[in-house]
């Protein structure tokens, strides 16, 4: 059991923490920018809510973060109220936001000028991993500060893996993202073309998706893509800022993303459709 404080309780963060708690049986302090998601987590979960980044950090063997992108970050760790200014010699940094390399870099060498461990370990699976504690975590940092938090992460986790140096995590969330990218063009246009054709499109589906078209967007998001319903988990906004940090680390190691550019200015057409809040098979209702 350790002594664990989780900051920003979204969508992911909420369910991440509470797994601490009751899966982990970990002492859990939370800390969230609109208070009110911390006392209702305290509510549900017992635990402790502290007031600001710093206060939640000030005696904890672990803290993690769940935040929305770069900025985000820089604000709960860096700064006079930031979390690295209350953690002690030894202490472990978890950071689960999708952000760019640059930034787990820069955290990473932030944190060891204070004797604090960073690991890098963005988080796929969606709400629904969140929820049920299954998430896929990629990791980078340190070996032995890895090995300090892999079990303490495996309280969400289904698979956690350390794949390299500070950012290495990041990284392969961009291979994550750039392979997700393309697949959900295509199972739109899949979906699109058995319509236009007249196709009982979920039956057609049932049938493909146990051949080499399957998919885990085709298996989770083909009845709700075929009803034109996109609500279901990740938003348009947050694919378009992970496919920007995608596109941009491109540039600088001289990777072709033609397909992953391409869909990121698709997916700018379904946000002029108001669609940003819309989940990423939305795709599909820019092809109508
Ligand atoms: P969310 O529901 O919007 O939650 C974001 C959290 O960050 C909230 O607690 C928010 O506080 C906090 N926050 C944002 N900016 C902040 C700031 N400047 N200072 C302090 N707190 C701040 O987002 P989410 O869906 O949980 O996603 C979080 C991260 O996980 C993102 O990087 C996202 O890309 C990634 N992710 C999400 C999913 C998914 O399916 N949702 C899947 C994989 C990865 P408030 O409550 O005050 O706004």
């Amino acid at each position: 059991m350790a002594k664990v404080a989780f900051l920003g309780l979204g969508v992911m963060g909420f369910p991440m923490a509470g797994h601490l708690k009751a899966r982990g049986g970990h002492e859990v302090t939370v800390y969230n920018r609109t208070a009110a998601k911390a006392d209702l987590w305290v509510a549900q979960h017992g635990g402790r809510a502290a007031r600001a980044p710093r206060e939640a950090a000030q005696g904890q063997d672990f803290v993690f973060l769940c935040v929305g992108n770069d900025d985000d970050l820089r604000q709960v760790t860096l700064g006079a109220d930031g979390a690295l200014g209350g953690m002690a010699k030894g202490a472990v940094m978890v950071d689960h936001t999708t952000a760019s390399a640059d930034v787990a870099r820069e955290l990473h060498v932030a944190a060891a000028a204070l004797g604090v461990g960073f690991i890098d370990a963005p988080v796929s699976g969606g709400q629904a991993g969140a929820e049920n504690g299954v998430l896929t975590v990629m990791c980078g940092g340190d070996a032995p500060v890895y090995a300090k938090a892999e079990p303490v992460i495996a309280a969400f986790a289904r698979m956690c893996k350390l794949l390299g140096p500070a950012g290495s995590g990041q990284l392969a969330k961009m291979v994550n993202q750039i392979c997700i990218a393309g697949l959900v063009q295509a199972l739109s246009e899949g979906i699109h073309f058995g319509q236009k054709a007249g196709l009982d499109v979920e039956a057609v589906i049932e049938v493909i998706s146990r051949g080499a078209a399957q998919s885990w967007q085709m298996e989770n998001r083909y009845k709700t893509m075929n009803a034109g319903k996109f609500n279901f988990g990740f938003a348009v906004d947050w694919m378009r800022k992970d496919l920007s940090i995608c596109l941009a680390e491109a540039r600088r190691n001289g990777a072709h993303l033609p397909v992953t550019a391409l869909v990121d200015q698709f997916y700018s057409d379904v946000q002029t459709m108001a669609g940003g809040r819309w989940d990423t098979s939305s795709l599909l209702a820019r092809l109508k």
